[in-house]
């Protein structure tokens, strides 16, 4: 299996909650490596950009209000498979259907307020590492 790039976003329920450390330990138990990382808040224009690909959804408006509310850490994970990885060990959208022993079982409060963001392909991936960081960020 290759080793291959993700990106990952911890979101402000869980930052609010001083889980930015659980969550990335439970990461980086999953073979996952954080290979960038940096705690922003995030402009209302960055939030809509970035989730641009659900604005007909109807909780566009409030997600992004929601990413926008508090800080959050954004960071690029390396693993074998890493899209695949993260989203095993981050568990389904809305809690109440997300395996024991995933983070959104573990930590997240709603199917909105679910703790994290992991890509949903090695294209995506590579899309959202680039939104908001420079190669030069990439230390490894
Ligand atoms: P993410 O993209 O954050 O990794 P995901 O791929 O599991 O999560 P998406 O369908 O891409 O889920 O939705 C993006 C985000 O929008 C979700 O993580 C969640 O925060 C929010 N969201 C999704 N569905 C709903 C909903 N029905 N009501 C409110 N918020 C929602
Ligand atoms: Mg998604």
């Amino acid at each position: 299996m290759a080793v291959t790039r993700t990106f990952s976003i911890i979101k402000p329920d869980a930052t609010r909650r001083n889980l930015t450390g659980a969550v990335t330990k439970m990461l980086e138990d999953a073979g996952l490596r954080v290979v960038a990382s940096k705690r922003i808040h995030m402009t209302r224009e960055q939030a809509e950009g970035f989730y641009a690909v659900h604005k007909e959804r109807p909780f566009y408006g409030e997600l992004c209000d929601f990413m926008t509310s508090g800080p959050v850490v954004v960071q690029v994970l390396e693993g074998e498979d890493a899209v695949k990885r993260n989203r095993d060990v981050m568990g389904a959208t809305n809690p109440a259907d997300a395996a024991e022993g995933t983070i959104r079982k573990t930590y997240a409060e709603s199917i909105e307020a679910n703790s994290v963001h992991g890509s949903d392909s090695d294209e995506n991936a590579a899309t959202e590492i680039r939104f908001f960081f420079s190669d030069d960020e990439l230390v490894g």
